[in-house]
């Protein structure tokens, strides 16, 4: 899988860096100072320019999105794999994708030091998935019941280009392949100042003022002092509400995961009986499960799509309820990377896997409607073996090459 490099300034001190597309945490490697980086809706990038001096720079703007699609169609599940860059004004004269050039080049956030006229995007999110999603599904079989994204890279890349005779590519400096300065000069009328917020929370404890720990790509970082979990919202960081399965003993790591209480239209979802109904559970329901609720589980780490699918059905169809405790547990816990939003993407795939057979799928998903009611974060207990972390209980082992791996995602 493919991510790119990002040239970054400490905020404090200046200090030069290079963060992974995926980093959300930077320590400065010069005065050690921790800031997040928060933005209200997606990061923005600025590739590099090799333009003469004194040219003014078009930036034009390109959707990235990386990440597994899923279909359902009758009786099967099917997926693909998409790294891609698309216009996000429809232009007959820049270049249509970005090609390999976002790779190959050090890219830097497009904020209020950049200079140049910044292209408004016309087409949206919604617009690109819903290409995607048409160019893929031409030859699956009919109807699609279902369609979701997993593991999702999003953000906007700006390319830079300026105009002589006829337009230059800055990055390549040299002609396009189309695009006079006379076809190009209207689109000129809607640019705006790369004026965009990106905020630098200090990684410092709102409750006790310590340091606060996480890894580079952490979305909540956690208090060794005070024991208590923040992410980042807005400007500023907020607490979250964290439990966990008590269990501890040598050699336990705690794996994150979301537990999420959804409405569901459609279906008779509420209980753990509901649950063995409609999934077709080879277990036969016992008195007290009508009253037991019922959750998703999908894990709160990144892992590779169809592992993360995976894990989110067996936790989900074992439905966990032991007791469990508030806050942190002791011992070794797992970073939290995987946002709730898009594990809220994955219910409709969960409940789809979930269906024994298969076939059954289609009554089951076929007018399905899932809309987020409340969620929790509840650390699970693992023993650590050699090549895996196992939950004995629900009969669950997730490699630590995985965990590792999914890093890059
Ligand atoms: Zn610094
Ligand atoms: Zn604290």
């Amino acid at each position: 899988m493919t991510s790119f490099i990002v040239e970054h300034q400490c905020p404090r001190c200046g200090g030069p860096a290079e963060l992974q597309e995926s980093d959300r945490l930077f320590r400065c490697g010069y005065c050690r100072a921790g800031s997040c980086l928060s933005v209200p809706d997606y990061f923005r990038y600025v590739l590099p320019n090799k333009a003469p001096s004194g040219k003014e720079l078009i930036y034009f703007p390109y959707w990235r999105f990386k990440g597994m699609l899923f279909f359902c169609v009758p009786g099967q599940i099917k997926n693909n794999f998409v790294d891609v860059s698309q216009q996000a004004i429809a232009s007959p004269h820049f270049p249509f994708s970005l090609g390999f050039r976002s790779q190959t080049q050090k890219l830097r956030l497009a904020g209020g030091d950049c200079q140049g006229l910044f292209l408004e995007p016309r087409a949206g999110k919604a617009d690109l998935l819903e290409r995607l999603n048409a160019n893929l599904s031409v030859r699956l079989p009919q109807p699609i019941l279902l369609n979701a994204q997993i593991g999702e890279t999003y953000s906007l890349l700006y390319a830079p280009f300026y105009l002589e005779n006829r337009l230059m590519d800055a990055v390549l400096n040299e002609p396009t392949q189309s695009g006079t300065a006379e076809q190009i000069e209207p689109l000129l009328s809607q640019a705006r100042d790369p004026s965009w917020p990106i905020t630098f929370i200090p990684t410092l404890c709102p409750q006790c003022g310590w340091d606060l720990e996480g890894e580079n790509d952490a979305l909540a970082l956690t208090c060794p002092n005070c024991a208590s979990v923040w992410m980042a919202k807005g400007r500023r960081l907020e607490r979250l509400q964290v439990v966990h399965q008590p269990g501890w003993r040598p050699g336990t790591v705690f794996l994150p995961f979301w537990r999420i209480e959804a409405d569901i239209g459609g279906l008779t979802l509420n209980s753990y009986a509901d649950l063995v109904r409609v999934a077709n559970l080879p277990r036969v329901v016992q008195p007290g499960w009508e009253d037991l609720p019922f959750y998703f589980w999908t894990p709160a780490f990144k892992a590779q799509p169809q592992r993360f699918l995976s894990i989110a059905t067996q936790v989900t169809t074992c439905q966990p309820r032991e007791e469990i405790a508030a806050g942190l547990p002791q011992g070794t816990a797992h970073g939290i990377n995987m946002p709730v939003e898009e594990a809220l993407e994955s219910l409709g795939l969960i409940l789809a896997f979930s269906v024994k057979p298969r076939p059954r799928m289609e009554a089951v998903i076929g007018n399905l409607r899932v809309t987020l009611r409340r969620f929790l974060l509840v650390y699970l207990p693992f023993e650590e073996g050699p090549h895996e972390l196992i939950h004995t209980g629900m009969n669950l082992a997730v490699s630590k090459n995985l965990l590792s791996h999914a890093k890059n995602l």
